[in-house]
Formats: C-alpha cells, structure tokens, sequence
C-alpha cells in the first residue's frame, strides 16, 4: 500500500461501504470485482463484511499488465470474446442472494494507445456476455454498492505534477472528503445526507413534470422524460428488501428520461472517460430522442463506436441533477472518474435506463418498458453536461415552466 494512504480512514471507508453501502446481511455472500491495486481496501472490506456476518467473500481482480498483454499479443479472434462463464457464475451468485461490491480506480488513460476498433469489439463482446450479471445491478434486484481507490494511473491522470505515490495519497484523501469519512460519524453523516437528497426527490416527485429544458452554452435540450417516471436518490430499497446505497460518493437525484422525446443540442461541460481513453468536448444532437449528430475534440472515434454499439446506444437512459455547490464539485478537482466527475455535475446516460426509475418497472416486459418510454441497451454511460452556467426549467402536464436550477443550483 502507497505509504500516502491513511490506513484509519482507508478502514473507514471499508466499514462505510459494507454498512452502509450495501447494508450486508447475516449469511449474504458478497462478490467483489476490483483492480489488483485496490487489494489494500479490498482486504479492509472482507474483514468489515465478515464481521458483520458475511458468507463467502469472493473478489475477482482485474491488472492493467495483463489487460495490456491482451492488446499488444492477443490473437485477433480473442477481441471478439468475453468470459461468458464467469458472468454467468455472478449471475448464479446474485440469484441465490450474493451482494455486489464494484470497486473503482483504474487508469482513464489505460488503452489510449491501443487500437479503437479493437477496444470496440472488446467492449461489445465483454458488455454481451455482462448482461447475466449486470440485469440483476441495473433491475436492482440486490443490494450492491461502488466506491473507488486510486490506481497509480489514475493518480498520475489527476496530479501529473506529483510524484506518483503522493500523487495516490492525494488523491485518497479526496476520495475519502468526497465519501463523507472524514467526520467523526461516517454512518450518521450519511444517514443525513441520505435524507437531504430524499426532500429533494419528494419535490420532483410531486412536481411530477412532463419534461426538462435545459439552456446553457452549446445546450438548449427539450429532454421529456418517461410515462410514469420516478425520481430517486439516497438510501433506497432493492427488490431483495434491503435498503442500500448504491454509489459513495453520491450526490445526485435521477431518473427516466423519454427515450423518444428528448430534442435539441448538448455540450458536455467534462472530459469523459471511457474505455480506458479520455473523450474531450463532447458535442451532441437529438432528434425524436436519438443522437443523430455527434462531435469530440478528442477521442471522437471512441464515442461514436459507444453511440453506434446497439440501437438504444443513442438514445438516453437516465437523467439526473446534481447542485454545482456539491462538495465534489467545490473541490474544483477533475477526477477523470465517472463516480466522481457525475457527482459533481448535472449529467445524462446514453444507454439503458434503471426499471426501478419507471413506477412498477421491474415488473414490465421490455416491450411494456419501451412504450413508457424506457431505453434498452448493452451499454449505460454517464456524461456530464452541467455547470454554474446551465439553467433548467421543469415543464408541467399543463405546460408551465416552473424552475428548477439556475446557475447551476436548485431554484
Ligand atoms: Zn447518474
Ligand atoms: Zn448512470
């Protein structure tokens, strides 16, 4: 472990993410998935999740080297293929009452050097065989939770000017501010933050508007959103019965865009990475709720062959708002991380949408979904495009604009 590290506040945020993250129950297994460098946080949680009654912990990691090794030997038939097996051994996890803990902190900038085309077909071959054992995340059938630990490669990507461990222990402690474990009672601190979120999800909710406007520099969207949708944020239950906090950091309130009644032009306001390659001045049209025109200054091939993935890869899955006053945001750091950078920003995703974000949506057969106006898709991809410059109108069933955000912040 980079001797950067704060090893109390490293356990901290490991208690943080069983308890209050995924609330684990007695007997719940838990199936972890997380880079090699992450094992110092990943050791901290197993000992948190046994603690508290886990069955079996099982972490499955993943190695930059050995991803790279891939790219640079592989033979090419090998960037068509997935490990079906092991996803289907997630899925079967899942169905018999496992937890899902994801961690995060891979270097953003891992494959920039590798051929596009080839981490297109890789990205596509290993979103098919995810789907087993993403359903169950993105149905919110279990409890599950993400939460981040630096890379090197990553921490070199937010710090360039620092040596490279320092740069990791810089980098934590803003992951651990951005957690909410740095106070004297994490788990208070998040029960109260969990109920800030919920007044502003019972505001929507009541409001129960038909469509968005958003206006801001390069933005002027009309973006409608989903027959019977439903805000959520915070704490919220999973179809299992136990409440969990899927994302630490989280700062948003979300929803079910229409995803064929969304119209206009967007800029995004971040970087975005994906893909281990980092997309810059995203730059987007919709028609009748797909993307029908889209531009980057940097890593345009890396988006389009995202928006070209699968049908509902244009169109949009989720919408959320996020105050630029959030905490993440104050921090003026660009985390290159989508956990993070989203939390610090209005933001939409191209993509499937959550059913559990449409009123009894996980009970609707995917064509049920459809006609409420819910997106399908492989891939689900968050995009920033809020800042202090951006103003969002609600409009009513009646067709008033009552305000929502100006300059950035709830009205
Ligand atoms: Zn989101
Ligand atoms: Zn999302």
């Amino acid at each position: 472990m980079s001797s950067h590290i704060d090893p109390d506040k490293l356990d901290k945020l490991a208690e943080v993410a069983v308890r209050i993250g995924l609330n684990l129950q007695k007997g719940q297994d838990i199936v972890i998935t997380a880079p090699m460098e992450a094992a110092p946080l990943v050791r901290r949680i197993a000992v948190h999740a046994y603690k508290a009654g886990a069955g079996i912990v099982t972490p499955f990691f993943n190695d930059d080297a050995i991803t790279l090794a891939r790219y640079e030997h592989a033979q090419d038939e090998s960037f068509d293929r997935a490990p079906n097996w092991l996803f289907e051994g997630m899925a079967a996890a899942y169905k018999s009452g496992a937890a899902r803990l994801a961690i995060t902190g891979d270097d953003p900038m891992m494959l920039a050097e590798q051929d596009p085309a080839k981490i297109a077909r890789l990205a596509k071959a290993n979103s098919l065989a995810a789907k087993p054992a993403m359903d169950p995340i993105v149905g919110f059938e279990v409890n599950w939770n993400i939460v981040a630990y630096p890379s090197a490669g990553w921490a070199a990507k937010v710090y360039p000017e620092l040596p490279v461990e320092q740069a990791q222990g810089k980098l934590m402690d803003a992951i651990f501010a951005a957690s909410r474990i740095d106070g004297d009672d994490p788990v208070a601190d998040w029960e109260a933050h969990s109920a800030r979120l919920q007044k502003r999800v019972d505001w929507l909710n009541d409001m129960n508007f038909s469509a968005l406007h958003y206006a801001g520099p390069g933005t002027d969207l009309h973006l409608g959103l989903a027959d019977g949708h439903i805000w959520k944020g915070g704490a919220s239950p999973a179809l299992n019965g136990i409440v969990c906090q899927p994302n630490i950091p989280t700062e948003e309130v979300f929803t079910c865009p229409h995803a064929y009644k969304v119209k206009g032009t967007v800029a995004a306001t971040k970087p975005l990475a994906h893909q281990g390659n980092v997309i810059e001045d995203i730059a987007v049209r919709f028609e009748a709720g797909r993307i029908v025109e889209a531009t980057a200054s940097k890593g345009e091939d890396v988006l389009k062959s995202l928006l070209n993935t699968d049908d509902g890869a244009s169109r949009i899955g989720e919408v959320a708002l996020v105050p630029h006053s959030s905490p993440i945001s104050q921090s003026g750091i660009l985390f290159y991380n989508t956990l993070f950078d989203e939390n610090a920003s209005c933001h939409i995703a191209v993509g499937q949408c959550y059913a559990d974000t449409i009123e009894g949506g996980s009970e609707l057969s995917p064509e049920e979904l459809k006609q409420k106006g819910g997106n399908q898709s492989i891939v689900h991809v968050d995009w920033m495009m809020g800042s202090d410059a951006v103003d969002i109108d609600g409009i009513t069933k009646t067709g008033e604009r009552v305000p929502v955000m100006r300059g950035g912040e709830w009205a």
